[in-house]
């Protein structure tokens, strides 16, 4: 068997010192599919390394930013041209249906590095109007440095060009660890940023898993961290980047609540909630997951939304007619499980769903509805990262507000009604990082994206990535 070599250091591909590997399942299968290498001390060490030589040097750092948004744009364009290569790797590495990779991932990176493309020649720094006279005093905005960027299993190539996109175009040079589960689009994004002309040492990458992701963190050569996992991880993070005070920004966890109010339209709200509840067979930090439905609704909509979840056809991702892929791993689909399980122990109404999809030899989860849910109830706190959907009826709105924001998460939420002041109303009292009114839970390069409490630090997309990856400087000039 030959060598893998999924480490680029410096400009070079290369197996991990220690000769560690380790190999890719297709979910869809349960089958390895590609073997990785495992980078550990000696690699982070030397990724650390190149990307510091990298820094300030004239091929990068000495690039103009006209200069440099041309190649985050070519990025873009390469992305674009291998469509369809990037879609079915995701799909085999990833298990999400073709028509997510498409729609979701693959455009959503390409349209990253043109959003950030568009970035780097209006990223500017101000005067202040100080009142110390005799002096000019302004601020640039330079780049922090040699960023880690971190990266979970559901969204892999997408959520790296949320990090690297933003993170070059403020000039920074970058050591990417993709999550062990999910490593193969990230392998060959780093190669598309190569042909795109990012000079050696930029964008350096070391496959492995969470030792490798620990070794990154310790690194006393790293200036910022830029995380996207579970709260847990998150935290630990947070410990870890205390040794040189490391810049951190964190996505993580979520547990979305869907506010269903007796006005609003049943249909949309079925179908759309829907929607958010299954994209990626649940796997998404902003998943729909805790449906407050006004109690006067509240049996019509759990039956009608069981219905429509047992419809939703399931298969391998590589079917057309597939909406609902597998689980990522054996692992996962275990955990989801178990939580189920508590679900039904716990005294709520499995209206359907609740096991594997028998016969299939992937991670298969069925969609999963339970009705009489109490807000004690595992299942109602703690992030399943499934297709398992909750419903928990109420009577009185400010009641539903307060159980919506009774919960350690405040990533996103929905509010469904007919009502506009009071879509408004409700959207201003929830506490997370986003709500949507009457409709599904996308993303988009130009909006904000991040949590409250302990759903993360910072924002990214948007203008809030590039205060994550610049550092602001003052300058005061005598001008005596
Ligand atoms: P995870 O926290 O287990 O792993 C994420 C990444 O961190 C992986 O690359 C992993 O190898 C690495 N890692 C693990 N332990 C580490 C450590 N101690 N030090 C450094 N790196 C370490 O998360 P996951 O299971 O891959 O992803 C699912 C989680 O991600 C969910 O909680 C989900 O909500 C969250 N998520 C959040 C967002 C968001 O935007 N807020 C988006 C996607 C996923």
């Amino acid at each position: 068997m030959s060598t893998a070599q999924t480490l680029s250091i410096g400009g070079q591909w290369q197996a991990a010192a220690s000769g560690a590997e380790f190999d890719t399942l297709d979910p869809a299968t349960g089958q390895p599919h590609a073997r990785c290498s495992e980078a550990s001390g000696a690699d982070v060490d030397a990724a650390v390394g190149a990307a510091r030589s990298a820094l300030h040097s004239a091929e990068w750092g000495g690039l103009t930013p006209a200069q440099r948004a041309r190649v985050l744009w070519r990025i873009g364009d390469l992305i674009e041209e291998h469509a369809e290569e990037l879609a079915a790797l995701e799909t085999r590495d990833q298990g999400q249906p073709l028509g997510v990779a498409h729609a979701i991932s693959v455009a959503g990176a390409a349209e990253h590095f043109r959003y950030y493309a568009g970035w780097v020649t209006k990223i500017a720094g101000e005067t202040e109007p100080v009142s110390i006279p005799g002096v000019f005093q302004y601020t640039r905005r330079e780049p922090v440095g040699v960023c880690a960027l971190i990266t979970p299993w559901n969204f892999p190539l997408l959520i790296a060009s949320w990090k690297i996109a933003p993170a070059l175009a403020c000039g920074n040079t970058v050591v990417v660890k993709p999550a062990e589960q999910t490593p193969m689009t990230t392998v060959r994004l780093v190669e598309l940023c190569q042909e795109a002309g990012i000079p050696a040492g930029v964008v350096n990458l070391l496959t492995g898993g969470a030792e490798t992701g620990r070794a990154l963190i310790d690194h006393p050569g790293v200036d910022k961290v830029s995380f996207t996992g579970s709260t847990e991880v998150g935290r630990e993070i947070v410990r870890a980047a205390a040794g040189n005070l490391k810049r951190v920004s964190l996505e993580l966890g979520g547990k979305t609540p869907i506010l269903v109010l007796a006005d609003a339209d049943l249909d949309a709200a079925v179908a759309g909630t829907l929607q958010g509840a299954l994209v990626n067979s649940g796997q998404v930090c902003a998943a729909y997951s805790r449906f407050y439905v006004h109690r006067s609704i509240a049996d019509e909509f759990a039956e009608r939304l069981a219905k429509a979840a047992q419809a939703v056809p399931i298969g391998p991702g590589n079917d057309p007619a597939a909406q609902l892929g597998p689980l990522v791993t054996a692992e996962h689909r275990a955990n989801v499980d178990a939580l189920v399980r508590s679900g039904i122990e716990q005294g709520a109404t499995l209206l359907t769903g609740g096991s594997e999809v028998a016969d299939r030899a992937g991670f298969f989860y069925q969609p999963t509805v339970f009705t009489d849910v109490r807000d004690d109830m595992r299942i109602a706190r703690e992030e399943i990262f499934g297709p398992v959907l909750a419903v928990l009826p109420f009577d009185d709105e400010d009641d539903a507000i307060a159980r919506a924001n009774d919960s350690e998460y405040g990533l996103a939420a929905s509010v469904w009604t007919r009502d506009i002041a009071r879509a408004h109303r409700v959207s201003h009292a929830i506490r997370s990082g986003t709500v949507f009114v009457n409709m599904p839970n996308p993303v988009d390069a130009a909006a904000p994206w991040g949590g409250f409490r302990s759903s993360g630090w910072g924002r990214e997309m948007g203008r809030g990535a590039i205060d994550l990856y610049t550092e602001t400087k003052s300058v005061w000039v005598s001008l005596a």
